[in-house]
């Protein structure tokens, strides 16, 4: 497989060289050459195969030579050594959970893919690679758990300070050994357009062999295609799955777009967002515009210009018609959320965690006018990493689970940062 730069300049790149560098040198996002077509046979039949035969089918044909088929299936069987479990909360409502992972939210997927296939592709460099993160809660995390003890493998982590939850600035904080965390003075988009300022600059492309692991990073990227088969195995006997994926940088549910176009069966996509409302503007008015992020519960979705969306416009740019039937975009406030999460607990004892709520939200709106559709929520994390948001809606206390409370003891270790990229910039160079 070849992947060509959404920018259109960059020479076009294999799976290893897309995966090293994260973004294209023209600052484009990697984008496949084509879509593979499962078999029918295959997408039909799938209840017969396990899980990691669905997932290395999946993903096979993207990687490609690069890593030999053995090793392969070696890193897809530790990527997915959880649950995927598809709940029922109510009827024709349920909930993929995809928060059986380390640490609890489904970024976990795509940082042990990535952190797996890296690490394997850094064996035979002579040089330190450094993996820069831009994260909203989540995916810092993800990534700490994912690259600990990578040898070979230095991650720098930038959180918005103050912004994340209790549970994921200990899960950011707490690592140590090759994984340092900045603790950053501003919002999230700040710290996405420092690690972006980062790769452009020259002088620390000179000296540093640097890469991404955010969510445009293609082996990140990709392994989220798994949830949607996954689902899609467990719920075969009923109608085709109406999707609604809490989104805030597009990864998940461009993701779920491709499986769907190499031959998934789906009924509708919903892009489920909180108060940061570009794409369901762009979907009602055709503009995309940009904003700054605005502050709200389901905190891992605060993203303005979500990065990913190119890819979801570069998959549909000669059926924009198509993608119009396909996917829907709702914009759900944090008043509408914190009923939701509230009326389930009461209602079926289901607890939701902020962003599954957004989900389950988008997708009661959508599905009010046909009550017979079937509607898959991606749960996208453990409510307990947002228990300080949650105990005071439903007026009672979440479990937290003793790997959590443990973490909660260990000693925070971060370093303070303004969005000044001077100042980043030689925080980079005198590591
Ligand atoms: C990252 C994250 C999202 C948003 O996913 P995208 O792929 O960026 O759209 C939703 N929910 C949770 C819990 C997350 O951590």
């Amino acid at each position: 497989m070849r992947y060509y730069s959404t920018n259109h300049i960059s020479p076009v790149a294999d799976f290893k060289e897309a995966t090293i560098r994260g973004l294209a040198p023209d600052k484009g996002l990697y984008f496949p050459d084509h879509i593979p077509k499962l078999p029918a046979t295959f997408v039909n039949n799938l209840d017969q195969y396990s899980k990691e035969e669905i997932a290395c089918k999946v993903i096979a044909p993207y990687v490609g030579e690069v890593i030999p088929q053995n090793h392969l299936q070696q890193i897809v069987s530790e990527t997915i050594n959880f649950d995927f479990p598809l709940v029922n909360i109510e009827e024709n409502i349920s909930s993929l959970e995809l928060f059986h992972g380390p640490t609890l939210a489904f970024k976990d997927i795509g940082a042990r893919f990535m952190s797996r296939c890296l690490g394997y592709f850094v064996k035979d460099q002579d040089r330190k690679i450094t993996v820069l993160v831009a994260t909203s809660g989540d995916t810092g995390s993800a990534v700490a758990n994912g690259f600990y003890d990578v040898p070979g493998v230095d991650v720098v982590i930038l959180f918005p300070g103050g912004k994340v939850s209790s549970i994921q600035e200990a899960q950011l904080t707490t690592s140590g050994k090759n994984i340092s965390t900045l603790e950053v003075d501003g919002t999230f988009d700040d710290c996405q357009e420092m690690v972006k300022t980062a790769f452009a600059d020259k002088e620390l492309a000179g000296k540093l062999f640097m890469t991404s692991a955010n969510s445009i990073n293609i082996a990140r990227w990709l392994p989220q295609q798994f949830y949607y088969f996954f689902a899609y195995q467990q719920g075969k006997e009923s109608s085709l799955p109406v999707f609604s994926v809490p989104s805030g940088n597009f990864g998940n549910i461009s993701a779920g777009l491709l499986a769907y176009k190499s031959g998934l069966p789906v009924q509708h996509f919903i892009a489920a967002c909180n108060a940061n409302d570009v794409v369901p503007a762009y979907m009602t008015t055709g503009k995309y515009c940009p904003k700054k992020s605005v502050r709200t519960i389901s905190n891992a979705m605060d993203v303005g210009d979500p990065s990913n969306f190119v890819r979801i416009q570069e998959m549909f740019k000669n059926e924009t018609g198509l993608l119009g039937n396909l996917l829907s975009a709702f914009s759900i406030s944090d008043a509408e959320t914190i009923a939701a999460i509230n009326d389930v607990y009461k209602k079926t004892s289901y607890l939701l965690d902020p962003h599954g709520a957004v989900g389950y939200v988008a997708l009661k709106k959508y599905i009010q006018n046909n009550k017979s559709l079937r509607g898959v929520i991606l749960e996208t994390a453990h409510p307990v990493k947002f228990f300080d948001v949650i105990e005071p809606i439903i007026e009672a206390s979440v479990k937290i689970p003793e790997v959590v409370q443990n973490l909660l003891r260990l000693k925070k270790q971060s370093t303070k940062m303004t969005t000044d990229f001077v100042r980043f910039k030689d925080y980079l160079l005198s590591r």
